[in-house]
């Protein structure tokens, strides 16, 4: 199996493309006052930042006005789905109608895009290649969900999804892992030991070999 680098190859349909979206996650989400957002703000309520074209009137100057959260947030695509896709290019601010709507899919959404993100990339590992044709079949599934309906969205057991995915996730992890380089110590097994004190552990990390190694859990 080859060493080489993973480059990634994410699908454009799975990156956040915030210029064909309504502005959905500065309105549908909430945040709280904290090291990553300057204040207070409730779901449903558009971001005092946000200006009436759907662009962020602070976005080159988001980390220095203390919304660090702003610039790590990844909708996978689910945000441009939902104002280009799901409805069909009418924005909450003329449809108010269906605003409420519209906020409680986003979350629901960016789950089921997250997981095809993954599903993605795990299929396109050659390490996994016996589990390309379930990751297929799932995949598939996930992204019809993905177009349902706004009703029918909000209706779906997203864990029990998420549930079946990570399954196999755990799996071609697993696969990957075990093709890391062979001076990695202890590849493919979680660095944690249940003997090691916690705090002794995360001082540990500086020095040690994390090639291979699983964080499952930590
Ligand atoms: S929901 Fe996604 S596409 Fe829309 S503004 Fe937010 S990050 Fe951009």
């Amino acid at each position: 199996m080859s060493n080489q680098p993973y480059a990634s190859t994410a699908s454009p349909h799975l990156s956040a493309d915030c210029e064909q979206c309504f502005g959905l996650c500065c309105v549908a989400l909430p945040y709280g006052k904290s090291s990553d957002f300057a204040f207070d703000k409730a779901s449903g309520t558009p971001c005092p930042n946000l200006r009436t074209d759907n662009r962020c009137g602070i976005h080159t100057q988001l980390r220095q006005k203390g919304f660090k959260g702003c610039t790590v947030y990844d909708c996978f695509g689910a945000g441009q789905k939902l104002s280009q896709v799901t409805y069909a290019g009418k924005d909450w601010r003329d449809h108010p109608e269906s605003a409420k709507e519209m906020f409680d899919c986003l979350p629901a959404l960016r789950q089921l895009h997250e997981l095809l993100s993954y599903m993605k990339e795990m299929m396109m590992r050659p390490e996994t290649s016996s589990l390309h044709s379930a990751f297929g079949e799932l995949y598939e599934e996930i992204e019809r969900l993905s177009n349902l309906e706004p009703a029918a969205l909000l209706r779906l057991d997203i864990a029990d999804y998420r549930s079946t995915v990570n399954q196999l996730l755990v799996q071609a992890s697993e696969m990957v892992r075990a093709h890391v380089p062979s001076t990695s110590q202890g590849q493919g097994k979680s660095k944690k030991s249940k003997n090691v004190p916690e705090v002794t552990f995360w001082c540990q990390l500086k020095r040690a070999d994390l090639r291979g190694a699983s964080f499952r859990g930590l």
